[in-house]
């Protein structure tokens, strides 16, 4: 059997391979029912299991920076990546991973520097890149996010990542951003103009893109990752979506642009503009079956990422989530029609019986 990896929006590509090995017989559990259907999932695990799970462990976690341009900082821990601007009006941040780790990020944010976070902004909702809140914002940190992801940090939500699932609990009041956007925002600060962007549901539905104009670098979030993505398609997440996120911020940057990830090595506009591609591919492949009825076994069962495996990992999540939110547009579009239909139909009769009465059609 192949050995299903629980890549996610949370999991770097190195950790899931030595992870993976430790999940055996869970994976081989959901394995069973990931073949039977791409909706259902294991029972929720809470934060202790899921740290379990991927093998996470903040004791011995290490937080390694590496500096992207004069000032800006990519920081590296558990959970997402963590984009630092260091400067003369004082320390902002791009996700904030989870309250255990602070301290390591803290530490790592003196010793470049900086210090208490003036600003952490939020790529989005999910809980390894924005449960740090719950540390911040208690210190008087100004918490920032797409007004989407706000809502969602308000209430209970299932995080579906098929061969596990994660039940994200409601974050108390002061772990909320006090600041939200809808389409664009824009900061000034550290001498640069910090664009805050959102181009619609990709991901999730509340993702913003941050892109430092003065240190031409882009933070993506979960929207780009150097694996095969997770796309939350049980909260609004949406594979069309994602492709045309990643498109609009590609238009925006040049090729210098340094693009970083939620998880993985820092990357390009052309790496951007690969991933789009692959994302392009799966997706059209996956439509055409979806379309035409097929079950989530039969698209499985074409290997539809197949020569991109090498390079992006296992597919089974992706493959996963990706027929679930292509099937879920596509059901919708028919439920549409079809009650464009009925009403045409229902008026056509209503005309007719006017007419049979005597009346005026109308
Ligand atoms: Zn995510």
């Amino acid at each position: 059997m192949k050995k299903v990896l629980l890549h996610t929006c949370t999991v770097v590509m190195d950790r899931w391979v030595v992870q993976s090995r430790r999940l055996g017989a869970l994976v081989a559990l959901t394995v069973i029912a990931l073949m039977a259907s791409p909706a259902k999932a294991a029972e929720p695990v809470d934060l202790p299991g899921l740290m379990e799970a991927f093998g996470w462990d903040f004791d011995s976690a290490v937080v390694r920076a590496e500096k992207v341009s004069e000032g800006l900082y990519l920081l590296f821990g558990i959970g997402g990546n963590v984009a630092v601007s260091i400067g003369s009006q004082g320390t902002l941040i791009v996700d904030d991973q989870f309250p255990e780790i602070m301290p390591k990020l803290e530490k790592a944010i003196t010793n470049l520097g900086g210090g208490d976070v003036d600003f952490a902004l939020n790529t989005h909702w999910h809980f390894d890149h924005a449960q740090g809140n719950l540390a911040l914002g208690p210190k008087g940190t100004w918490i920032v996010a797409h007004e989407t992801s706000r809502d969602m940090m308000m209430g209970n939500h299932n995080v579906n990542l098929v061969a596990l699932n994660y039940d994200q609990k409601a974050y108390p009041a002061a772990a909320l951003p006090s600041i939200t956007f809808t389409d664009e925002m824009q900061f000034h600060f550290n001498g640069q103009r910090i664009e805050l962007l959102h181009f619609g549901p990709a991901h999730t539905t509340g993702d913003t893109a941050v892109y430092f104009e003065g240190s031409n670098a882009v933070h993506l979030g979960d929207v780009f990752n150097r694996g095969y993505p997770f796309i939350d398609a049980d909260n609004g997440g949406d594979l069309d979506g994602m492709i045309s996120f990643c498109r609009a911020v590609h238009q925006r940057i040049n090729k210098d642009t340094k693009v970083m990830p939620g998880h993985g090595d820092i990357s390009d506009r052309e790496g951007l503009l690969h991933y789009i591609k692959m994302l392009q591919t799966v997706r059209d492949r996956i439509a055409v079956m979806v379309v035409a009825g097929a079950s989530f076994t039969e698209v499985q069962a074409t290997s539809p990422t197949a020569e991109f495996d090498d390079e992006f990992g296992d597919p089974a999540m992706f493959v996963d989530r990706a027929y679930t939110s292509l099937k879920k547009k596509h059901e919708a579009a028919r439920n549409a029609a079809s009650a464009v239909a009925k009403a045409a139909a229902e008026a056509a009769a209503h005309q007719a019986a006017t007419l049979k009465a005597g009346g005026e059609p109308k």
